[in-house]
Parts: C-alpha cells; sequence; structure tokens
C-alpha cells in the first residue's frame, strides 16, 4: 500500500489566484519523493491537498487507486505521518505525545520509538523523563527536541505515507544531524513526501519535483536533472 497519484490537479486558495496548476505525478508504494523550489512556489499545497486540510474541484487525487474524496477524512489522516517544520505538540505529557494517534501502545513501545528517533538520550536527562509536562518548567524543550518527539510519534504509528518538512534552520548541529539519522529510518521502505532543503534527501529520492508557481518545472532523479543541465 501506499500509491499516490495526483491527475491534472488545479487547486485555488482564493478564486481567481492559482496555487497549483495541472499537477500530475504518481508516487509508486515506497518511493521517496522530494518537492523543492522557491518559497510561495506550492510544496505545502501539495501537501495539505493529500492530507484534505484544502479540497480540491478540478482533477483527482488517488491514494491506492481510490479518489481521496470518497475516503473518509479520519481514516484518510490515520494512515499519514506527518512531520512538520514546527513540530507540533499537544499540552501532556512526552509519553503522552508519542502514543497520540496509538492510544493503545504500551509504555515499552512508546520508549522503543524514541529510542529509534534519537528522543531517548534527552527524554532520560529531564527530572521527570517521558512522564515531564510538556507545559511544565522542566517540560522546556528545543525546537529540534519537538521535532524528534514527532518524528518518534510518527515511528509508532507506522504510517503508510509520510509527510516531512525537513527544514531544520532554527535547529542546533548535533539535533540536526539526529534528526537527519531519525528520518532515514523513518523513509526506509515508506511511501515519503519530503519538502527538502538538504542535497541528501535529494540524492536519494526516488523523484524530485521541482514545483515553481504552481507547476512541475522538471522531474526526475538527481542524476537526470544534473545530466539535463
Ligand atoms: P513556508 O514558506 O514554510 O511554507 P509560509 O510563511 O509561507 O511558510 O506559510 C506559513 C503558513 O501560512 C502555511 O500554513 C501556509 O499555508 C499559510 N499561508 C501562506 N501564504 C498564505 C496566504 N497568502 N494566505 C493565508 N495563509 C497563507
Ligand atoms: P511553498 O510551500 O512552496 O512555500 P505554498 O504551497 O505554501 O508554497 O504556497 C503556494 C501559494 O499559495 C503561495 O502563493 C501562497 O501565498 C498561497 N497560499 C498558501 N497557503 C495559503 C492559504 N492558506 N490561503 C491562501 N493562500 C495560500
Amino acid at each position: 500500500a501506499g500509491k499516490v497519484e495526483f491527475r491534472n490537479v488545479h487547486f485555488e486558495y482564493s478564486e481567481g489566484t492559482a496555487a497549483l496548476r495541472n499537477i500530475s505525478f504518481t508516487a509508486k508504494p515506497g518511493e521517496t519523493i522530494a518537492l523543492v523550489g522557491p518559497t510561495g512556489a506550492g510544496k505545502t499545497t501539495i501537501i495539505n491537498l493529500i492530507g484534505r486540510f484544502y479540497e480540491i474541484k478540478d482533477g483527482q487525487i488517488l491514494i491506492d487507486d481510490v479518489d481521496i474524496r470518497d475516503m473518509d477524512k479520519n481514516s484518510l489522516r490515520s494512515q499519514l505521518g506527518i512531520v512538520l517544520q514546527d513540530a507540533h505538540l499537544f499540552s501532556g505529557t512526552i509519553r503522552e505525545n508519542i502514543r497520540y494517534g496509538k492510544l493503545d501502545a504500551g509504555d515499552e513501545e512508546v520508549e522503543a520509538a524514541a529510542k529509534q528517533a534519537n528522543a531517548h538520550a534527552f527524554i532520560s536527562k529531564l527530572p521527570l523523563g517521558y512522564d515531564t509536562e510538556l507545559t511544565a518548567e522542566g517540560g522546556n524543550i528545543s525546537h529540534g527536541q519537538r521535532q524528534l518527539i514527532t518524528i518518534a510519534r510518527a515511528i509508532l504509528s507506522e504510517p503508510a505515507l509520510l509527510i516531512l518538512d525537513e527544514a531544520t534552520s532554527s535547529v542546533d548541529t548535533l539535533a540536526e544531524l539526529q534528526i537527519q539519522e531519525a528520518m532515514k529510518k523513518l523513509l526506509q521502505g515508506r511511501t515519503s513526501f519530503v519538502i527538502a532543503h538538504r542535497l541528501s534527501t535529494i540524492r536519494n529520492a526516488d523523484m524530485i519535483l521541482v514545483i515553481e508557481d504552481g507547476e512541475i518545472a522538471e522531474r526526475g532523479t538527481h542524476e537526470e536533472l544534473l545530466a539535463r543541465k
């Protein structure tokens, strides 16, 4: 599972201004698709549409050959693991945050996911460990550490489709390395869309979509794009 297809997708947030025009591509199960291009090009919009955070009127988006408009929104979103730039955490403890989306997961599972995401080392240093309230004093953790927690959450929920915004501009170097490692593990064998800022992701991607002004300006592997220059 995990095939994603866009067919002639056109989208406007407000009438008359196209954010995406005539977007067509197929991501095969397990592939990593890198989305690159300048700010405002439409990368985030592609992600917004996959999760049905906005609805399209023109074109079609299919997951495993099913039009996403025919899917229940909650079951659609339960297939998605989303790790965004401004790592979204809920109030509650670190453990609850990692467990979110898989409420029946036991403590051991939560901790295994944290370990895999490289989040375990810093959590164990916190005075209350996994039970630290994120809103409490002790829960004052850095942006990079927050991101590791959201990665642990995504690992635990084993999504069919993974969506990553890998920008780490505000993250210290150590956290950046940890995040890179954790993301690599997360990507393996899973269909992934990565809003890519790092050359390493682009090099390894199965397909790079260069988005410019709402359109796919170029597509191919890193090698193919280089060969065309
Ligand atoms: P980024 O460059 O990382 O995508 P932005 O500052 O462009 O960050 O966007 C931040 C948020 O604001 C996004 O959720 C995006 O959907 C929303 N946004 C961007 N442009 C507009 C706009 N013109 N009107 C309303 N919301 C917008
Ligand atoms: P990127 O992710 O490549 O930076 P976006 O997909 O965020 O680009 O934006 C594509 C276009 O859509 C931009 O012109 C942006 O201003 C506009 N846009 C993005 N989000 C919104 C929104 N929520 N409401 C209105 N316009 C938006």
